[in-house]
């Protein structure tokens, strides 16, 4: 029996945790769900799961008594990351603040089933230190990087040639610059294949995401960059590919379902059943791959040149595409513009490089300024 701690269990991936948890109660117990503005589905989890800390962890948005079993307040990350009874922590934060939980969790000695990869993207050498000293374990939630270590069990590392992401493309994958100047923000919500929270959504159509994928593998499986390629799979039956020495190649294959990789952050390197639909290839039908298309989406090449460039350089793409995401969905700028304002941050940075948590922190404050700033000047309201 292993206790599981769910930080984001109000999010699209905190609730795909928690029924994949509901198909297993003899193997997994519920010990600790945080949420950060949504205090009614909080407490919503809470009556059904019963688990014994609950945490809201933006403390402004508490209405009333916290009662006992609820902390609120950001500490109460910490405090379910590194509870006693908990084994595992899923992490489905979103955006730069799973960074300390990740830490923390990993510095306890935890297993992570780590989703949110702005952890790894913001932190990836102060993520792999804490779990070297600390004992812990990080094992990917993200369906390309589940399949990447699906393909990779067995083999020796050395036998790996280079590592391909599929990327769906997102909605709007044929269309041309002057289209794309005028996508609205429910355009990008509306995902040809995957149902995820609003920012990965967005970052799935900019293909930033594809981005902080490559950043996040370089970092998992110890993989330089020139062996890493994306590529883009608009059915998003296979979820990604490792080509070895040999020439010979292995794809991770499945209908869309985010279940299946949480699963499998539980339970590896073993397998438990799981009710689901299953894959049926004459269903899938035709496969189909494409090369990115740098020059229309310019947030990828932006995200891969950051990762090569290393140091804190991710920080500052991670958070000035968080701020502009942020800005694209609430109307304040166009489509277009998230790229721009990605480059204009990247190309202010001068700083040091990030030797602990508190340093990518406040890289992290700089490149939300900066990119603020360049929002205002830029936002049409
Ligand atoms: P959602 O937006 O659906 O959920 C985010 C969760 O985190 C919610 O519980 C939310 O609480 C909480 N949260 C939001 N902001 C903060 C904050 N500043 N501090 C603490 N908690 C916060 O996101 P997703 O589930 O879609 O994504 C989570 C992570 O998983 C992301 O890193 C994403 O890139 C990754 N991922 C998601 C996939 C998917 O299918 N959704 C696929 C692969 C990766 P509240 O509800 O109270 O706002």
């Amino acid at each position: 029996m292993k206790g599981v701690a769910i930080l984001g269990a109000t999010g699209s991936i905190g609730r795909s945790a928690l029924s994949v948890l509901d198909q297993h109660p003899d193997r997994f117990r519920l010990i600790a769900i945080t949420a950060h503005r949504n205090e009614e589905a909080l407490e919503d989890l809470v009556r059904e799961h019963r688990p014994s800390l609950a945490v809201l962890s933006d403390v402004g948005s508490s209405k009333g008594e916290a009662g006992a079993g609820r902390v609120d307040g950001a500490e109460g990350l910490i405090e379910a990351a590194t509870h006693p009874e908990v084994d595992i922590v899923v992490n489905a934060l979103v955006g730069a603040a799973g960074l300390e939980p990740t830490v923390a969790a990993l510095r306890a000695g935890k297993r992570v089933a780590l989703a949110n990869k702005e952890s790894l993207v913001c932190g990836g050498s102060l993520v792999l230190e804490a779990a070297r000293r600390g004992g812990g374990e990080l094992i990917p939630v993200d369906s390309e990087h589940s399949a990447i270590l699906q393909c990779l069990e067995g083999s020796s590392r050395r036998s790996v040639e280079r590592l391909v992401l599929t990327a769906s493309g997102g909605p709007f994958r044929t269309l041309d610059p002057e289209q794309l100047a005028s996508v609205t923000p429910g355009d990008a919500l509306r995902h040809p294949t995957w149902e995820m929270g609003a920012k990965v959504t967005v970052d799935s159509a900019t293909l930033a995401n594809k981005a902080l994928e490559v950043i996040e593998a370089h970092f998992l499986f110890g993989i330089g960059y020139d062996r890493i390629d994306a590529v883009v799979h608009p059915q998003s039956i296979v979820h990604s590919m490792v080509e070895f020495v040999d020439g010979s190649v292995l794809a991770q294959m499945g209908f869309p379902t985010m279940e299946i990789p949480v699963l499998y952050a539980l339970t590896y390197p073993d397998r438990l059943p799981f009710r689901s639909r299953r894959f049926d290839p004459v269903e899938a039908g035709s496969l189909t791959f494409e090369r990115i298309r740098e020059g229309v989406f310019p947030a990828f090449s932006l995200g891969v040149r950051a990762g090569r460039a290393g140091g804190a350089h991710p920080a500052v793409f991670n958070a000035a595409n968080e701020v502009a995401v942020d800005a694209f969905l609430q109307g304040r700028i166009g489509f277009l513009d998230v790229g721009s304002a990605i480059g204009n941050a990247l190309d202010r940075w001068r700083g040091a490089d990030v030797v602990d948590v508190e340093s990518v922190l406040e890289v992290d404050r700089w490149a939300r300024a900066t990119t603020t700033t360049f929002i205002e000047r830029h936002a049409h309201c």
